[in-house]
């Protein structure tokens, strides 16, 4: 499909039907799949041939969207997976194991973050966190001998930081170790982590993706570059025979372009089982198959929003790195040149107690904890995700009581300022 343009490859990628197919991919709704001989089944299960036959492992309408992801990251392989958090644990727990470390940029989602710094410190992996921003010779500092995979998040949930994906992958690669970035915010449509050398890209697709706030999802996409076979001692996991597949060597019976995502569908999801539903994907691909005439119009709404908040008195601050005034300004002009997502946040003068009031007001935005999707919403972490830290904890995560985030969603972006007009007013 790649010799089409993006846009086609939106609509079309991932399923070719033949002649007197169904037009629409097909939900293959069947938990098994029937062989003539138990040899067939054999050589499934010895990964000898590529085939169904249990959806726990793969399901061919999961696959189907699978591949149209792969493609529109400009990826070799992919996978879907249960849920965002699913897919960033598979992609760092695949190479990572007990005794590993990682790298990783302070500014990330708060679910991503407690799976690292929380539950996988109890599995015995180490992190070491580093600003978005931070210095080459910080970066450089971070890493440890035991280094196994350097993290971020393209623009991140909810600090909205851009990531400087060059200088991350140029540093994980001097160490020997892939970069994995989670593009779920900007989508391949505002970015594409590879094309600026990450080697791994992750997304939760319950976000614009899907962007109708119907499904759960995640996905993981390989660009089949990195060379496991060049630092073999590092990666044991695909460089040397796994046991439970008689002793098959993934970066040799794969090579490049396969090995990660055949080692994360055989082995992480044959035990961990955190699979999408064949419903799930299919409803994924819907909004797949409009993402790129959706995202153009967040991006706007989002502009125009942050362009709205700036001027207004009762408002401290706004942070979106479309604004020429956000420290980010410069990254996202680089990395997200149609812009990046339609997600703003902006202090209150008056903390809490204003933040309450306001969005109380609020009829077109409603209040959710939830992002990237058709309908704006917009949410107050500290009467809410945040809401068992104290004012000075708040302050110091860089969450004032006062903040909004917002998520502008597919309205007419005149709607969306006039509701904030008259939330605004009542502050007065
Ligand atoms: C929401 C989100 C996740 C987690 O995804 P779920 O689908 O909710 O599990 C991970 N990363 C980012 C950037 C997110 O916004």
């Amino acid at each position: 499909m790649s010799d089409l343009k993006f846009n086609t490859r939106c609509i079309q990628s991932g399923y070719a039907p033949g002649n007197g197919e169904p037009r629409q991919i097909p939900i293959i709704q069947s938990t098994t799949f029937k062989y003539d001989t138990s040899e067939d089944m054999g050589k499934l299960f010895d990964l000898e041939e590529s085939g169904y036959f249990y959806s726990r492992l793969q399901n061919p309408t999961c696959d189907m969207v699978a591949a149209k992801i792969a493609d529109l990251e400009g990826g070799s392989a992919a996978m879907l997976t249960s849920s965002g958090q699913a897919a960033n644990f598979f992609a760092l727990f695949n190479i990572c194991e007990c005794g590993s470390h990682i790298v990783a940029s302070s500014s990330i989602y708060g679910g991503t973050f407690n799976l690292i710094s929380v539950t996988m410190a109890k599995m015995g992996i180490e992190v070491t966190f580093v600003a978005p921003d931070c210095s080459e010779e910080e970066l450089e500092n971070a890493f440890q001998e035991n280094t196994r995979a350097v993290f971020g998040e393209t623009i991140a949930n909810p600090a909205l930081t851009v990531l400087d994906i060059e200088k991350f992958a140029k540093a994980a690669h001097s160490h020997g170790v892939p970069l994995i970035v989670d593009n779920t915010f900007p989508t391949p449509v505002n970015c594409r982590p590879i094309e600026w050398g990450a080697d791994i890209v992750t997304h939760s697709t319950t976000k614009y993706m899907d962007g109708h706030g119907s499904c759960v999802g995640g996905a993981i996409v390989d660009a089949g570059r990195f060379d496991w076979m060049a630092h073999k001692e590092m990666f044991p996991g695909l460089t040397t025979p796994d046991e439970s597949y008689h002793g098959i060597v993934y970066a040799e019976k794969f090579g490049k372009e396969g090995a990660f995502i055949t080692k994360a569908t055989s082995q992480l999801m044959r035990d961990f089982g955190c699979v999408q539903s064949p419903q799930s994907a299919f409803i994924l691909n819907l909004g797949l198959e409009s993402l790129h005439v959706r995202m153009p119009r967040h991006v706007e709404n989002g502009q125009a929003v942050a362009e709205f908040l700036e001027k207004q008195d009762r408002v401290l601050s706004v942070n979106y790195p479309g604004l020429k005034s956000n420290p980010y300004y410069q990254t996202a002009q680089k990395y997200l040149g149609n812009g990046g997502c339609g997600v703003v946040s902006f202090e209150l003068k008056g903390g809490r107690a204003a933040a309450e009031k306001f969005m109380k007001e609020l009829k077109v935005a409603a209040i959710e904890t939830h992002v990237a999707d058709a309908r704006t919403c917009c949410l107050n972490p500290a009467t809410s995700t945040h809401r068992q830290m104290t004012e000075e904890q708040l302050k110091a995560a860089g969450v004032p009581a006062g903040l909004i985030r917002i998520s502008c969603g597919l309205e007419d972006k005149e709607d969306l300022i006039a509701d904030l007009t008259q939330a605004l007013s009542v502050l007065d």
